[in-house]
């Protein structure tokens, strides 16, 4: 059994659905239902008795010590968390209380029980907390690109409070010895991404025919994981990671904002073709403030010590992910119109 935390998000369902796809190990599934948590993202396991949910805060340490005594996993991944930059600028307090306070709750908590595990299981238990790049800050074009050992400098308030979560994590295990291990990832792409994120979102504003609105000069530079491998990282982190250690999760596929909406308005041009090309909707807007220019990471060490490497070429997999999206209306349509927000898990199979 193992506790997630955000597994109604985009990568945390992702990561369940890959999970139960490759073991029988059951998942506790701890999620609060924000704006960006869906139920529909886990339809396939209606039903399915190796998934249990449990609507609820990270931050709520008597909720969280209760699941961990009551299910006794082996080991806890903590994907939950305000993740969207641009509200962080517009309204940075929540989080600070859900990425800061609720993973200082969760790791409270998450101590409280492996301190009274009994051996071997105190020895083999593991928190893996799922970070991002973005820590680092920005690069300059020539660049190295960022290692486990590259300064932190985070520059939003989304990339701040994630930086605070990591050094709790780091300190949990430097002081109390709980067995942490943290990844920090590129940005991710792929199914049941909320549609505020660049690559769904153009998706569905091109389809709808609006104007898609690029930052800026739109050179900003981000490298590009699908979920998948980032799942498959994270599952290899948690089985062979040493504890205590950082590993940096990448696809070494840098690319400009401006040519992924252009490669986007391409696959939709021979996939849902309209009366002109989607580029012609492409119009620059004001840039975000504090808008870094460059993130790329060096995923050097996960290759050598765990033997990870990416599947998944972006063009086969940013193609997949358009066909997606387009075959799955239904999922956006409900996000669009709100009537997510009513999805339920059925009885049985949420505790
Ligand atoms: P997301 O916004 O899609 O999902 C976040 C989930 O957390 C939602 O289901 C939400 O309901 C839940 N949640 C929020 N606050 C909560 C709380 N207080 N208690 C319980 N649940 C709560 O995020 P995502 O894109 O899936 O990212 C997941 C994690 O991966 C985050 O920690 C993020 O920082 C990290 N990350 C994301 C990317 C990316 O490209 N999306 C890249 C690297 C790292």
């Amino acid at each position: 059994m193992i506790l997630v935390t955000g597994g109604a998000g985009f990568i945390g369902s992702n990561f369940i659905l890959d999970w139960l796809a490759h073991s029988d190990e059951a998942i506790v599934n701890l999620d609060q239902l924000t704006y960006a948590g869906n139920l529909n993202n886990l339809a396939a396991l209606r039903g399915d008795a190796r998934h249990l949910f449990v609507r609820g805060d990270i931050g709520d340490q008597s909720l969280v010590a209760a699941l961990l005594a009551r299910h006794r996993p082996r080991a806890l991944v903590h994907f939950a968390a305000e993740s969207h930059v641009d509200r962080s600028i517009a309204a940075p307090s929540q989080f600070i209380a859900t990425n800061i306070g609720g993973t200082f709750a969760l790791l409270e908590a998450a101590r409280a029980y492996w301190h009274c595990l009994p051996e071997p299981e105190r020895a083999g238990f593991r928190f893996l907390h799922v970070s991002t790049d973005e820590v680092y800050g920005s690069l300059a074009p020539d660049e190295a690109a960022f290692t486990e050992r590259s300064a932190y400098a985070p520059n939003s308030p989304y990339a701040a409070s994630k930086a605070a979560s990591d050094h709790l994590v780091r300190a949990s295990f430097h002081t109390y010895g709980l067995p942490t291990l943290t990844s920090n990832c590129s940005n991710n792409y792929g199914p049941y991404q909320f549609p505020e994120k660049l690559i769904p979102l153009m998706i569905a504003t091109a389809l709808a025919g609006r104007a898609l609105p690029v930052y800026g000069d739109g050179m900003q530079v981000r490298d590009w994981l699908y979920v998948g491998d980032h799942c498959a990282a994270l599952r290899r982190i948690l089985a062979a990671g040493r504890p205590g250690e950082v590993y940096n999760v990448g696809g070494e596929n840098e690319m400009t904002n401006i040519d992924v909406v252009r490669t986007l308005c391409d696959l939709l041009d021979v996939a849902a073709p309209a009366r002109a090309s989607y580029r012609q909707q492409i119009t620059h807007v004001a840039d975000r403030a504090g808008h870094d220019r460059r993130y790329a990471v060096d995923a050097g060490k996960l290759r050598r010590e765990l033997g990870w490497t990416p599947a998944e070429h972006f063009a086969s997999g940013i193609a997949r992910t358009v066909h997606w999206y387009l075959a799955q209306r239904a999922w956006a349509d409900e996000i669009a119109s709100g009537a997510y927000r009513d999805a339920h898990w059925p009885a049985g199979g949420a505790a």
